[in-house]
């Protein structure tokens, strides 16, 4: 019994797909510990830095891969999966969701149909992830790693569900972050023996392009759900907690306006004044001018301009 759901366990780090029972009651909360390793071995890789050193290269390329990575977690998994916030073809499509898989962050339904169900129930006992109802460790770190949302919330994304492409990239989550990492590292081999003047090799790649790329990632996304519905202000009276917060728009190019986006959440512009920086917005736009993608909703000005949230203006 034990021995097979370990099997079962290391089977869902190559194959999501397999048992995907969503366990509920006395367990619902409980920590799936298997899971917990990856998330735990990407940090301690971190700590590789100590052997392999630095480079400008190195560093580059982890800052290139934040930057980017982040930019397909708010516009692509974000405000194209979860909000349907613009329109694009089927092969752009299937390019953001690509780019969106290396963030690792699971796979495209997976982040849309939770996110999905975190608008409908924002700050409730049974929103996954608020910091009102569960604290700011479980928002910040836990509910990822709980049993009860392991599974795809398939019922919330046929939308998405309806192209094969996207539920492969699903099912099969960790085969794009270990394509990157494979890359990462033939690269910088590459770059020793072609280029040593750049100081750089496979495993220094390796650890800044993958491991502390990845976590500041991680981390800087992980804000949006546990800081940005408690620190900020409210300029919307919405039923939740969210908030603006224009630290938190900096680092995750735009998503710190958190209040607005649960103001009006179809639209693909989250800062609604130009004062607001929305790195990812003034992108789809330049992404809108090259036709690549096209319909970006915007907010109605009559909802932009609505009344201000009073003091007490949030849920509980
Ligand atoms: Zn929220
Ligand atoms: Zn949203």
């Amino acid at each position: 019994m034990i021995s097979s759901q370990i099997g079962t366990a290391l089977r869902r780090w190559v194959d999501s797909g397999a048992e995907t029972v969503t366990r509920s009651g006395a367990e619902s909360r409980s920590i799936d510990w298997p899971r917990v390793v990856p998330f735990v071995a990407v940090h301690l890789g971190c700590l590789g830095a100590i052997w392999t050193g630095v480079s400008a290269t190195a560093v580059a390329v982890a800052v290139g891969l934040y930057l980017l990575r982040m930019f397909a977690i708010t516009a692509f998994y974000h405000r194209y999966f979860s909000h349907r916030a613009f329109r694009t073809s089927r092969a752009a499509q299937l390019a953001f969701a690509l780019l969106g898989s290396s963030a690792v962050q699971r796979g495209p339904l997976w982040w849309a149909a939770h996110h999905r169900h975190h608008h409908v129930h924002a700050d409730l006992p049974v929103d996954p992830h608020s910091p009102v109802a569960h604290g700011f460790i479980w928002s910040h770190v836990g509910w990822f790693l709980a049993r009860e949302n392991f599974a795809t919330r398939q019922a919330l994304v046929p939308d998405l569900a309806r192209f094969p492409e996207l539920r492969w990239l699903d099912r099969y989550d960790a085969a794009v972050p270990a394509a990157l990492a494979a890359l990462l590292f033939v690269a910088g081999e590459w770059l020793e023996r072609t280029t040593p003047a750049l100081g750089t090799d496979g495993w220094q790649l390796l650890v800044w392009g993958f491991c502390i790329s990845t976590v500041v990632l991680w981390h800087a996304t992980f804000t949006i759900n546990s800081l940005a519905h408690r620190f900020g202000s409210r300029r919307y009276a919405t039923r939740d907690n969210s908030r603006n917060n224009a630290w938190l728009a900096l680092i995750t190019l735009g998503e710190g306006w958190h209040n607005n986006h649960h103001r009006y959440p179809a639209a693909a512009r989250q800062g609604f004044h130009w004062w607001q920086l929305d790195v990812s917005w003034y992108a789809l736009r330049m992404l809108g001018a090259l036709g690549i993608v096209w319909d970006l909703r915007c907010v109605p000005a009559a909802i932009r301009d609505s009344g201000h949230a009073g003091p007490e203006g949030s849920r509980p």
